[in-house]
């Protein structure tokens, strides 16, 4: 398919096979079959007169009679053909497939669509492989096509429905594939859509269940209050009988006094007055002051004014700076500070903690270097040794062996591995923004060389932590045959893990991610393959 040379393909490459093929009996039964017939045989016969008579195709289809002269005389050149047929021979013999596809058409072909251009008046019988036309018996043996594999027109026609057969065959397989992408990509919107759902219910629970415990904590307050304020009452009641009973005294002794005030007898008066003179001077001396302690809820209300305060700072930073500190909770609860130094000290990490956010990101075709192809399920990226061919678009490399994966990394934790056994002396594995540069070799194109690109790389035994250009030795025994990726978006932390040697921690990058992450890969020889975790 598609192998006609240019120069003597008269019709368009795909609708080529189509030009030779008979009308079925069974079609031309009914009237629209006819006319499909018919519409067929004019097209063979506009191929067949060349491109020229393409421009005319109403006035041939209307009047296969004036088609026939242009057609003729533009179907050969003058120099391939000398001889013009103007008209078609009177009783020209009906032979071999010519006679066969002729035989029960109610309506007589044109007969300068169906004659040799070379050859005049041979009927047109056999299909030209080589150039994808219908020719006449002379034509291999002596005619322009000398050389060229032809076929019997049946069995070409035949031959290319059944390669159409196999092509249709394989779009439905491809239909099916494209199909089960979609309900995929459904599925995980979905899926997206529940999550968000859910993730809302759990976070209105929780906002209740914060405001359940300040109500709970209002009200423990509260309590707090009237206690200590019932107990200071009763103090108050206490001492208030107290200045009950002694004023009633005092009222009395009063009364006493006033009544020896008025006697009449001055004795009397003046007996009297001894008797109480010493409990007049008491009084004086019993006299005491009451000065009840103030009851204060002030420290109630700076202990919460505080805890308003606290909560105000807290949320007055960006719900985004405050997850970034929260880091790590998603795998390890306790840790809550810097988790470069967790990552590090975490030893041995277990892995199971990671596998919580397994990926397994697949590379895109759109980005890949054409020295680089990649495996049916997109996983395996290889190096190889002639350049494919891919359509340059711009999101192609087109110097540096890299490419980036189909799926970026928004937000939240994800975890990949690679397996580097067959990597070969000289790899870069890590991860890129969508704008890293992809045309030409300059350090905006270069995983690890740039903002763009944070990589881990090997060259002959040495490991370096790459970004930005600046490269940080790393120590690594042995050659790892796989090394997991652990990305927290929001923590702005990617870290590198040698799987092999029980999750030793080879480096973490930290840094806040502005731009969606790609898993992205550099290659040199052999290949890196992701490894299949999900
Ligand atoms: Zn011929
Ligand atoms: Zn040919």
């Amino acid at each position: 398919m598609g192998a006609q040379p240019a120069a003597a393909t008269v019709g368009p490459p795909s609708r080529g096979g189509d030009a030779g093929r008979p009308p079925r009996p069974s079609a031309l039964s009914d009237g629209h079959g006819a006319r499909r017939g018919r519409r067929r045989r004019t097209a063979a016969r506009l191929r067949a007169c060349g491109p020229y008579a393409a421009r005319r195709p109403a006035r041939s289809r209307r009047s296969p009679g004036a088609a026939r002269r242009p057609c003729a005389a533009l179907t050969a050149p003058p120099a391939r053909a000398p001889q013009l047929p103007r008209r078609r021979p009177p009783a020209r013999p009906a032979s071999g497939a010519a006679a066969a596809m002729a035989e029960g058409e109610p309506w007589a072909p044109a007969p300068g669509a169906r004659v040799c251009g070379a050859h005049a008046g041979r009927p047109l019988e056999l299909f030209c492989e080589d150039c994808g036309r219908c020719v006449c018996a002379l034509c291999p043996a002596l005619g322009p096509h000398r050389g060229h594999s032809a076929r019997l027109l049946p069995h070409a026609v035949h031959h290319k429905q059944e390669l159409m057969a196999l092509c249709l065959k394989d779009l439905e397989e491809r239909k099916e594939q494209e199909a089960g992408n979609r309900r995929s990509v459904e599925q995980a919107a979905n899926d997206l859509k529940a999550r968000a759902i859910m993730s809302k219910r759990q976070l209105s629970d929780k906002v209740t269940e914060l405001q359940l415990l300040l109500r709970e904590e209002e009200s423990l307050a509260k309590n707090f209050i009237d206690e200590k304020t019932q107990q200071a009452l009763e103090a108050h009641d206490q001492q208030l009988e107290s200045c009950q009973e002694k004023l009633a005294a005092l009222e009395t002794f009063s009364h006493r006094i006033r009544q020896i005030q008025q006697h009449s007898d001055p004795v009397q008066l003046l007996e009297k007055y001894t008797e109480i003179e010493k409990e007049m001077q008491e009084p004086r001396r019993l006299l005491e002051q009451w000065h009840p302690i103030p009851l204060s809820f002030e420290h109630i209300l700076n202990h919460y004014k505080h805890f308003v305060t606290v909560l105000q700072s807290i949320l007055q930073k960006p719900l985004e700076a405050r997850l970034k500190e929260d880091v790590f909770s998603s795998l390890n609860a306790t840790a809550k500070k810097e988790p470069g130094t967790v990552l590090k000290t975490m030893s041995p990490v277990d892995r199971l903690l990671f596998l919580k956010h397994a990926r397994s990101p697949t590379w895109e075709y759109d980005s890949l270097h054409p020295r680089l192809k990649l495996s049916d399920d997109r996983l395996v990226v290889s190096c190889n040794w002639r350049r494919m061919f891919y359509p340059c678009g711009p999101q192609r490399f087109d110097k540096l062996w890299q490419v980036l994966s189909r799926d970026a990394f928004l937000s939240g934790s994800h975890y990949w591995e690679v397996d580097l056994l067959h990597a070969g002396a000289g790899w870069w594995i890590g991860a890129a923004y969508p704008s890293i540069g992809r045309k030409g070799d300059s350090e905006t194109c270069r995983l690890g060389w740039n903002r763009a690109s944070w990589c881990l790389k090997k060259f002959d035994f040495e490991y370096w932590a790459f970004h930005k250009g600046e490269r940080i030795p790393i120590l690594i025994e042995d050659d790892p045959d796989r090394i997991g990726m652990f990305l927290d978006y929001e923590a702005g932390i990617l870290s590198f893990y040698n799987v092999t040697d029980g999750m030793a921690h080879l480096h973490t990058f930290r840094c806040k991610f502005t731009e969606p992450v790609y898993p992205a890969l550099r290659l040199w020889e052999g290949s890196i393959g992701i490894c299949k975790l999900t």
